[in-house]
């Protein structure tokens, strides 16, 4: 199952779970019943406190390409 959100023009948004790939372009406002589109954003990325998000960039990033300390800061390499 995954996540997606709608915005009703009167409510807001709201999210709906439904199996993935399945997420249909219009759903009924739970509320008032209003045709509501799906919005085409990352609900989980946009609430994402911002030091988390580039925390988890980062750590995805290092599966790959992991930032390596070549030498101590205050040491001169010989
Ligand atoms: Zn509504």
């Amino acid at each position: 199952m995954a996540t997606y959100a709608y915005r009703c023009p009167a409510c807001g948004t709201f999210d709906e779970t439904r199996p993935m790939g399945e997420a249909p372009e219009r759903v009924a406002c739970p509320r008032c019943a209003a045709s509501s589109p799906r919005q085409w954003t990352a609900p989980l990325l946009a609430q994402m406190n911002p030091a988390l998000r580039s925390a988890l960039a980062r750590e995805e990033k290092s599966q790959d390409a992991p930032e390596v300390v070549v030498r101590a800061s205050g040491t001169t390499r010989r």
